[in-house]
């Protein structure tokens, strides 16, 4: 609905990935990976609930599709929001402060750490959360400023800053690498019944 999908999208297709923009419950259901882009929380969570999304994402995420949140995905994905409270999806077991990290670095590009490459990594933030706190089991796969700006658990990962507005396509891979080793249950339920039917009806001979 708003952010950058179509950079994210670039650079997915970099990494010979193709990938649609989902506006709608159906466009989630051929999808093997969620990106939840940057933007405003506020708007964004409202859009998701008007449009059955909330419910369908956690959902998917359930199912165990694989979920990457920029910024204001990420927001969305943490267990609680403050600076003020907001409702989320709950699915990454992180507290966020919104808009925390002060006027200084409002927008702009700094180098962190990270496990994902052997130098610093350049990290665009833009009126970034702050992950204040991370539950058992999240792994934090980057830091800036001693705070963790990238973390994962399970087939969910989210990152303060923007992977998508620079060259380095390590995040992106980290987030195939995820989506593949979190194959959707309803997405093979669905290949499986069609083999069935096609067995049924002869199509696919068992040798
Ligand atoms: N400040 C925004 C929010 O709180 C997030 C900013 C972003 O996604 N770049 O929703």
């Amino acid at each position: 609905m708003q952010g950058d999908f179509a950079a994210h999208a670039a650079r997915l297709r970099e990494l010979g990935v193709e990938s649609v923009e989902v506006r709608t419950v159906a466009a989630l259901e051929g999808c093997d990976g969620l990106i939840l882009p940057g933007g405003e929380s506020t708007t964004q969570l409202q859009f998701l609930q008007e449009e059955g999304l909330f419910d369908a994402v956690k959902k998917f995420a359930a199912d165990g599709g694989g979920l990457f949140g920029t910024c204001a995905g990420a927001i969305l994905l943490a267990t609680e929001v403050k600076n003020p409270a907001q409702a989320s999806l709950s699915l990454l077991d992180v507290t966020v402060l919104r808009n925390a990290y002060g006027r200084q670095m409002a927008s702009d590009v700094f180098f962190g750490s990270s496990k994902l490459t052997d130098g610093l990594m350049e990290m665009v933030f833009i009126r970034a959360p702050v992950i204040e706190s991370v539950g058992p089991g999240v792994e934090v796969l980057a830091e800036y400023a001693g705070k963790p700006v990238l973390v994962k658990k399970g087939n969910v990962m989210a990152a303060t800053f923007h992977p998508e507005l620079t060259q380095d396509t390590a995040v992106h891979r980290r987030f195939l690498e995820l989506v593949r080793a979190n194959p959707r249950k309803s997405a093979s339920v669905a290949i499986s019944s069609l083999m069935s039917a096609r067995r049924q009806r002869g199509a696919v001979r068992s040798s």
